[in-house]
Protein backbone atom coordinates (compact mmCIF):
# COMPACT_ATOMS: atom_id res chain seq x y z
CA UNK A 1 0.00 0.00 0.00
CA UNK A 2 1.38 3.26 -0.93
CA UNK A 3 2.40 5.77 2.00
CA UNK A 4 0.61 8.09 0.71
CA UNK A 5 -2.45 6.79 0.48
CA UNK A 6 -1.77 5.67 3.81
CA UNK A 7 -1.55 9.16 5.15
CA UNK A 8 -4.41 10.70 3.23
CA UNK A 9 -6.56 8.08 4.94
CA UNK A 10 -5.19 8.76 8.42
CA UNK A 11 -5.53 12.79 7.84
CA UNK A 12 -9.10 11.54 6.87
CA UNK A 13 -9.55 9.51 10.13
CA UNK A 14 -8.59 12.97 12.22
CA UNK A 15 -11.13 14.99 10.13
CA UNK A 16 -13.49 12.15 10.24
CA UNK A 17 -13.24 11.96 14.50
CA UNK A 18 -12.52 15.99 14.66
CA UNK A 19 -16.28 16.85 13.06
CA UNK A 20 -17.51 13.45 15.24
CA UNK A 21 -16.51 15.24 18.31
CA UNK A 22 -18.47 18.44 17.22
CA UNK A 23 -21.37 16.21 16.65
CA UNK A 24 -21.89 14.76 20.20
CA UNK A 25 -20.93 18.75 21.49
CA UNK A 26 -24.00 19.93 19.38
CA UNK A 27 -26.34 16.67 20.49
CA UNK A 28 -25.23 17.91 24.15
CA UNK A 29 -25.56 21.58 23.23
CA UNK A 30 -29.32 21.45 21.86
CA UNK A 31 -32.16 19.09 23.64
CA UNK A 32 -34.39 18.78 20.63
CA UNK A 33 -32.24 19.38 17.42
CA UNK A 34 -31.89 16.77 14.94
CA UNK A 35 -29.18 14.82 15.13
CA UNK A 36 -29.02 12.21 11.82
CA UNK A 37 -31.34 12.16 8.58
CA UNK A 38 -31.98 9.34 6.29
CA UNK A 39 -32.38 10.44 3.06
CA UNK A 40 -33.57 8.26 0.18
CA UNK A 41 -32.35 9.26 -3.67
CA UNK A 42 -33.95 6.28 -5.25
CA UNK A 43 -35.99 3.84 -4.42
CA UNK A 44 -35.08 1.24 -7.47
CA UNK A 45 -32.55 -1.77 -6.10
CA UNK A 46 -30.64 -3.66 -8.17
CA UNK A 47 -31.20 -6.65 -5.88
CA UNK A 48 -34.69 -8.47 -4.16
CA UNK A 49 -33.89 -9.42 -0.49
CA UNK A 50 -36.76 -11.35 0.39
CA UNK A 51 -37.30 -9.54 3.69
CA UNK A 52 -36.93 -6.35 2.36
CA UNK A 53 -39.63 -3.99 2.01
CA UNK A 54 -37.84 -0.44 0.66
CA UNK A 55 -37.18 -0.91 -2.97
CA UNK A 56 -38.97 -1.67 -6.46
CA UNK A 57 -37.63 -2.23 -9.53
CA UNK A 58 -38.36 0.75 -11.61
CA UNK A 59 -38.94 3.98 -10.18
CA UNK A 60 -36.63 6.62 -11.22
CA UNK A 61 -33.89 8.33 -9.25
CA UNK A 62 -35.31 11.24 -7.52
CA UNK A 63 -33.67 14.30 -9.72
CA UNK A 64 -30.48 16.03 -8.35
CA UNK A 65 -31.47 19.46 -7.63
CA UNK A 66 -34.62 18.06 -5.43
CA UNK A 67 -31.90 16.48 -3.43
CA UNK A 68 -29.58 19.06 -2.79
CA UNK A 69 -32.52 21.16 -1.96
CA UNK A 70 -33.51 18.76 0.96
CA UNK A 71 -29.78 18.30 1.88
CA UNK A 72 -30.01 22.33 2.55
CA UNK A 73 -33.09 21.91 4.71
CA UNK A 74 -31.89 19.42 6.83
CA UNK A 75 -28.88 21.48 7.25
CA UNK A 76 -30.96 24.37 8.21
CA UNK A 77 -32.68 21.91 10.41
CA UNK A 78 -29.62 21.21 12.27
CA UNK A 79 -28.56 17.80 11.47
CA UNK A 80 -25.07 16.80 12.07
CA UNK A 81 -25.58 13.06 10.06
CA UNK A 82 -26.66 12.27 6.65
CA UNK A 83 -26.99 8.62 5.86
CA UNK A 84 -28.08 7.84 2.36
CA UNK A 85 -29.89 4.78 1.61
CA UNK A 86 -32.06 2.92 -0.60
CA UNK A 87 -33.16 0.93 -2.27
CA UNK A 88 -29.25 1.19 -4.14
CA UNK A 89 -28.07 4.62 -3.32
CA UNK A 90 -25.04 3.96 -6.04
CA UNK A 91 -27.92 3.63 -8.79
CA UNK A 92 -28.26 7.28 -8.57
CA UNK A 93 -26.34 9.40 -11.51
CA UNK A 94 -25.64 12.12 -9.20
CA UNK A 95 -24.72 10.61 -5.79
CA UNK A 96 -21.56 12.17 -5.83
CA UNK A 97 -23.06 15.61 -5.70
CA UNK A 98 -24.56 14.75 -3.22
CA UNK A 99 -22.23 13.81 -0.68
CA UNK A 100 -20.38 16.53 -2.25
CA UNK A 101 -23.32 18.45 -0.52
CA UNK A 102 -23.36 17.17 2.34
CA UNK A 103 -19.65 17.59 3.13
CA UNK A 104 -20.36 21.63 2.11
CA UNK A 105 -21.96 22.00 5.50
CA UNK A 106 -20.07 20.51 7.24
CA UNK A 107 -22.10 17.29 7.96
CA UNK A 108 -20.98 13.31 8.33
CA UNK A 109 -21.94 11.93 4.86
CA UNK A 110 -22.90 8.09 5.74
CA UNK A 111 -23.59 5.76 2.72
CA UNK A 112 -25.85 2.62 2.87
CA UNK A 113 -25.11 0.08 0.01
CA UNK A 114 -25.02 -3.59 -1.20
CA UNK A 115 -21.94 -3.49 -2.62
CA UNK A 116 -22.88 -5.00 -6.26
CA UNK A 117 -21.59 -2.03 -7.69
CA UNK A 118 -18.42 -0.95 -6.19
CA UNK A 119 -15.14 -0.41 -8.41
CA UNK A 120 -11.69 0.40 -7.31
CA UNK A 121 -12.90 3.54 -9.70
CA UNK A 122 -16.01 3.71 -7.91
CA UNK A 123 -14.16 4.03 -4.71
CA UNK A 124 -11.64 6.11 -5.36
CA UNK A 125 -14.79 8.59 -6.50
CA UNK A 126 -16.53 8.31 -3.40
CA UNK A 127 -12.87 9.25 -1.47
CA UNK A 128 -12.62 12.42 -4.00
CA UNK A 129 -16.23 13.55 -2.80
CA UNK A 130 -15.80 13.03 0.70
CA UNK A 131 -17.29 9.98 2.10
CA UNK A 132 -17.21 9.36 6.03
CA UNK A 133 -18.87 6.17 6.29
CA UNK A 134 -19.70 3.05 4.01
CA UNK A 135 -22.39 0.40 5.77
CA UNK A 136 -22.93 -2.86 3.58
CA UNK A 137 -24.85 -5.77 5.39
CA UNK A 138 -24.24 -8.97 4.00
CA UNK A 139 -26.48 -11.96 4.84
CA UNK A 140 -24.91 -14.87 3.89
CA UNK A 141 -21.46 -16.46 3.47
CA UNK A 142 -23.14 -18.42 0.35
CA UNK A 143 -25.67 -16.50 -1.60
CA UNK A 144 -29.50 -18.53 -1.36
CA UNK A 145 -33.12 -17.62 -2.50
CA UNK A 146 -33.58 -15.58 -0.13
CA UNK A 147 -30.36 -12.59 -0.67
CA UNK A 148 -27.43 -12.36 -2.85
CA UNK A 149 -25.54 -10.26 -0.47
CA UNK A 150 -23.03 -12.80 0.52
CA UNK A 151 -19.64 -12.98 1.16
CA UNK A 152 -18.40 -15.12 -1.81
CA UNK A 153 -20.07 -12.78 -4.17
CA UNK A 154 -18.55 -9.51 -2.78
CA UNK A 155 -15.25 -10.61 -1.25
CA UNK A 156 -13.17 -8.95 -4.45
CA UNK A 157 -15.29 -5.84 -3.73
CA UNK A 158 -14.45 -5.49 0.05
CA UNK A 159 -10.53 -6.33 -1.21
CA UNK A 160 -10.77 -3.43 -2.72
CA UNK A 161 -12.43 -1.59 -0.20
CA UNK A 162 -9.82 -2.43 2.29
CA UNK A 163 -6.90 -1.01 -0.64
CA UNK A 164 -8.75 2.04 -2.19
CA UNK A 165 -11.07 3.48 0.71
CA UNK A 166 -10.14 6.71 2.11
CA UNK A 167 -13.51 6.60 4.01
CA UNK A 168 -14.75 4.08 7.62
CA UNK A 169 -16.09 0.94 6.04
CA UNK A 170 -18.59 -0.95 8.20
CA UNK A 171 -19.71 -4.81 7.68
CA UNK A 172 -23.02 -5.36 8.99
CA UNK A 173 -24.17 -8.90 9.75
CA UNK A 174 -27.59 -9.73 10.70
CA UNK A 175 -29.51 -12.46 12.86
CA UNK A 176 -32.74 -12.86 13.64
CA UNK A 177 -35.99 -15.65 13.06
CA UNK A 178 -35.73 -16.51 9.78
CA UNK A 179 -31.87 -16.54 9.48
CA UNK A 180 -30.91 -20.01 8.43
CA UNK A 181 -26.56 -19.97 9.13
CA UNK A 182 -26.41 -17.74 11.67
CA UNK A 183 -22.82 -19.07 11.78
CA UNK A 184 -22.56 -17.23 8.75
CA UNK A 185 -22.74 -14.21 10.97
CA UNK A 186 -19.74 -14.31 12.94
CA UNK A 187 -17.86 -15.65 9.70
CA UNK A 188 -18.52 -12.23 7.72
CA UNK A 189 -17.69 -10.36 11.07
CA UNK A 190 -14.27 -11.81 11.47
CA UNK A 191 -13.54 -11.55 7.67
CA UNK A 192 -14.38 -7.62 7.99
CA UNK A 193 -12.12 -7.69 10.98
CA UNK A 194 -9.04 -9.19 9.08
CA UNK A 195 -9.36 -6.59 6.35
CA UNK A 196 -9.53 -3.72 8.92
CA UNK A 197 -13.26 -2.28 9.34
CA UNK A 198 -15.80 -2.66 11.83
CA UNK A 199 -18.15 -5.05 12.15
CA UNK A 200 -21.97 -4.82 13.42
CA UNK A 201 -24.82 -7.06 13.86
CA UNK A 202 -28.31 -5.85 13.17
CA UNK A 203 -31.06 -7.90 14.51
CA UNK A 204 -33.84 -8.89 12.14
CA UNK A 205 -36.95 -6.55 12.16
CA UNK A 206 -40.60 -6.83 10.86
CA UNK A 207 -42.50 -4.80 8.68
CA UNK A 208 -43.24 -2.51 11.59
CA UNK A 209 -39.78 -2.09 12.52
CA UNK A 210 -40.32 -4.89 16.03
CA UNK A 211 -37.33 -7.62 16.60
CA UNK A 212 -38.40 -10.69 18.59
CA UNK A 213 -35.75 -12.64 20.97
CA UNK A 214 -32.87 -14.65 19.15
CA UNK A 215 -32.61 -18.28 19.89
CA UNK A 216 -29.91 -19.66 22.07
CA UNK A 217 -27.61 -20.38 18.96
CA UNK A 218 -28.31 -16.86 17.88
CA UNK A 219 -27.50 -15.25 20.76
CA UNK A 220 -24.14 -17.17 21.24
CA UNK A 221 -23.26 -15.76 18.02
CA UNK A 222 -24.49 -12.31 18.86
CA UNK A 223 -22.38 -12.26 21.91
CA UNK A 224 -19.34 -13.11 20.13
CA UNK A 225 -19.47 -10.48 17.26
CA UNK A 226 -19.99 -8.03 20.04
CA UNK A 227 -16.41 -9.36 21.54
CA UNK A 228 -14.51 -8.28 17.84
CA UNK A 229 -15.21 -4.64 18.37
CA UNK A 230 -12.90 -2.73 20.18
CA UNK A 231 -13.05 0.83 18.68
CA UNK A 232 -13.37 2.67 21.85
CA UNK A 233 -16.70 5.29 20.10
CA UNK A 234 -18.07 1.71 18.87
CA UNK A 235 -21.72 1.87 20.11
CA UNK A 236 -21.51 -2.08 20.16
CA UNK A 237 -19.77 -1.70 23.77
CA UNK A 238 -22.93 0.08 25.15
CA UNK A 239 -25.99 -1.47 23.45
CA UNK A 240 -28.53 -2.04 26.41
CA UNK A 241 -31.06 -2.11 23.48
CA UNK A 242 -30.06 -5.11 21.59
CA UNK A 243 -28.87 -6.81 24.49
CA UNK A 244 -32.76 -6.35 25.80
CA UNK A 245 -34.30 -7.55 22.44
CA UNK A 246 -31.86 -10.42 22.34
CA UNK A 247 -33.21 -11.42 25.44
CA UNK A 248 -36.71 -10.86 24.40
CA UNK A 249 -37.24 -8.11 26.80
CA UNK A 250 -38.91 -4.63 26.25
CA UNK A 251 -36.73 -1.66 26.35
CA UNK A 252 -37.88 1.54 28.22
CA UNK A 253 -37.19 4.43 26.33
CA UNK A 254 -38.72 7.88 24.20
CA UNK A 255 -38.38 7.13 20.67
CA UNK A 256 -37.12 10.54 19.31
CA UNK A 257 -38.35 9.94 15.74
CA UNK A 258 -39.25 12.65 13.64
CA UNK A 259 -37.12 14.70 16.05
CA UNK A 260 -33.77 13.83 16.64
CA UNK A 261 -33.72 11.24 14.00
CA UNK A 262 -35.46 12.22 10.24
CA UNK A 263 -36.13 9.41 7.44
CA UNK A 264 -36.78 11.47 4.29
CA UNK A 265 -38.51 8.93 1.85
CA UNK A 266 -38.12 9.17 -2.05
CA UNK A 267 -41.52 11.94 -1.74
CA UNK A 268 -39.39 13.83 0.22
CA UNK A 269 -41.81 13.49 3.31
CA UNK A 270 -40.44 13.23 7.14
CA UNK A 271 -41.54 9.65 8.21
CA UNK A 272 -40.63 8.66 12.01
CA UNK A 273 -38.46 5.78 10.33
CA UNK A 274 -38.38 3.57 7.23
CA UNK A 275 -40.65 0.99 8.34
CA UNK A 276 -43.11 3.57 10.77
CA UNK A 277 -43.80 5.64 7.40
CA UNK A 278 -46.96 7.89 7.54
CA UNK A 279 -45.99 9.94 10.85
CA UNK A 280 -46.34 12.73 10.26
CA UNK A 281 -45.90 12.28 6.75
CA UNK A 282 -45.26 16.29 6.30
CA UNK A 283 -42.91 17.65 3.15
CA UNK A 284 -39.44 18.34 4.53
CA UNK A 285 -39.71 21.44 2.28
CA UNK A 286 -42.35 22.26 5.16
CA UNK A 287 -41.02 20.73 8.02
CA UNK A 288 -40.36 23.39 11.17
CA UNK A 289 -39.09 23.35 14.44
CA UNK A 290 -42.17 23.56 16.09
CA UNK A 291 -42.91 19.86 14.06
CA UNK A 292 -39.60 19.14 15.49
CA UNK A 293 -40.33 19.45 18.79
CA UNK A 294 -44.07 18.13 18.62
CA UNK A 295 -42.77 15.17 17.36
CA UNK A 296 -40.10 15.36 20.22
CA UNK A 297 -42.89 14.64 22.68
CA UNK A 298 -44.83 12.27 21.11
CA UNK A 299 -44.71 8.12 22.88
CA UNK A 300 -44.73 5.75 20.54
CA UNK A 301 -46.65 2.62 20.46
CA UNK A 302 -43.77 0.90 18.81
CA UNK A 303 -40.96 1.59 20.71
CA UNK A 304 -41.00 -1.07 23.30
CA UNK A 305 -39.99 -4.13 20.82
CA UNK A 306 -37.97 -1.82 18.39
CA UNK A 307 -35.30 -3.05 16.59
CA UNK A 308 -34.61 0.36 14.32
CA UNK A 309 -30.51 0.32 15.45
CA UNK A 310 -29.76 3.85 14.08
CA UNK A 311 -32.55 5.53 15.63
CA UNK A 312 -31.76 3.78 19.01
CA UNK A 313 -28.14 4.93 18.69
CA UNK A 314 -29.21 8.31 18.14
CA UNK A 315 -31.51 7.72 21.69
CA UNK A 316 -28.32 7.20 23.34
CA UNK A 317 -26.99 10.29 22.91
CA UNK A 318 -29.97 11.67 24.66
CA UNK A 319 -29.48 9.21 27.46
CA UNK A 320 -25.87 10.66 27.70
CA UNK A 321 -27.14 14.58 27.52
CA UNK A 322 -29.89 13.55 30.48
CA UNK A 323 -28.27 11.62 33.02
CA UNK A 324 -24.45 11.62 31.84
CA UNK A 325 -22.98 9.77 35.34
CA UNK A 326 -25.74 7.09 35.38
CA UNK A 327 -24.80 6.18 31.41
CA UNK A 328 -21.50 6.09 32.40
CA UNK A 329 -21.65 3.57 35.18
CA UNK A 330 -24.15 1.61 33.16
CA UNK A 331 -21.89 1.12 30.18
CA UNK A 332 -19.38 -0.01 32.41
CA UNK A 333 -21.09 -1.99 34.08
CA UNK A 334 -22.51 -3.47 31.12
CA UNK A 335 -19.24 -4.22 29.87
CA UNK A 336 -17.80 -5.71 32.40
CA UNK A 337 -20.19 -7.80 33.00
CA UNK A 338 -19.27 -9.49 29.32
CA UNK A 339 -15.64 -8.52 29.66
CA UNK A 340 -14.27 -8.56 33.88
CA UNK A 341 -10.95 -6.78 32.56
CA UNK A 342 -12.60 -3.56 30.40
CA UNK A 343 -11.66 -0.51 31.40
CA UNK A 344 -13.75 2.49 30.05
CA UNK A 345 -11.25 4.45 27.14
CA UNK A 346 -9.30 7.04 28.88
CA UNK A 347 -10.58 8.81 25.70
CA UNK A 348 -14.01 8.57 26.47
CA UNK A 349 -13.71 9.35 30.17
CA UNK A 350 -12.35 13.67 29.18
CA UNK A 351 -14.76 13.65 26.36
CA UNK A 352 -17.81 13.04 29.21
CA UNK A 353 -15.93 14.86 31.44
CA UNK A 354 -15.02 18.07 29.34
CA UNK A 355 -18.84 17.86 27.83
CA UNK A 356 -20.89 16.60 30.66
CA UNK A 357 -19.38 16.58 33.99
CA UNK A 358 -18.07 20.04 34.95
CA UNK A 359 -19.36 22.98 36.14
CA UNK A 360 -18.04 24.69 32.75
CA UNK A 361 -19.53 22.25 30.44
CA UNK A 362 -21.89 24.38 28.63
CA UNK A 363 -19.15 27.02 27.58
CA UNK A 364 -17.34 24.14 26.53
CA UNK A 365 -19.87 22.37 24.39
CA UNK A 366 -20.49 26.01 23.04
CA UNK A 367 -16.30 26.61 21.88
CA UNK A 368 -15.85 23.47 20.73
CA UNK A 369 -18.56 23.96 17.93
CA UNK A 370 -17.34 27.34 17.28
CA UNK A 371 -13.77 25.60 17.24
CA UNK A 372 -14.15 22.65 15.48
CA UNK A 373 -15.92 24.40 12.17
CA UNK A 374 -16.70 22.29 9.00
CA UNK A 375 -14.64 19.74 7.90
CA UNK A 376 -12.69 20.47 4.18
CA UNK A 377 -12.58 17.26 2.16
S1 LIG B 1 -30.02 -4.82 -1.31
FE1 LIG B 1 -30.87 -3.61 0.37
S2 LIG B 1 -32.44 -2.26 -0.57
FE2 LIG B 1 -31.92 -3.89 -2.06
S3 LIG B 1 -33.49 -5.44 -1.71
FE3 LIG B 1 -31.69 -6.04 -0.48
S4 LIG B 1 -32.05 -5.11 1.56
FE4 LIG B 1 -33.48 -4.13 0.10
S1 LIG C 1 -39.91 3.08 18.00
FE1 LIG C 1 -39.25 4.74 16.65
S2 LIG C 1 -37.64 3.87 15.38
FE2 LIG C 1 -38.72 2.17 16.32
S3 LIG C 1 -40.24 1.51 14.83
FE3 LIG C 1 -41.23 2.99 16.19
S4 LIG C 1 -40.95 4.99 15.22
FE4 LIG C 1 -39.51 3.57 14.23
Amino acid sequence: MLISHVLRTKARAVNRRRREVKMFARAMQHRTQPIVAQIVPIRRCNLACTYCNEFDHSSDPVPLPEMLARIDRLAALGVSVITISGGEPLLHPGLDDIVRRIRSHGVLATLISNGYLLSPARIRALNDCGLDYLQISIDNVRPDDVSLKSLGVLERKLEWLASESRFSVTINSVLGIGVRHPEDALAIARRARALGFHSTVGIAHDGAGQSRALPEDQASVYRQIRRLENGVFSFAHYDRFQENLVRGLANEWHCRAGARFLYICEDGLVHWCSQQRGHPGIPLADYTREDVDRQYALDKACAPFCGISCVQQTAMLDEVRADPHGMLKDLLARRRASDPDFRIPALLRLIAWTFLDNPLAARLQRIAVRLLGSGSV
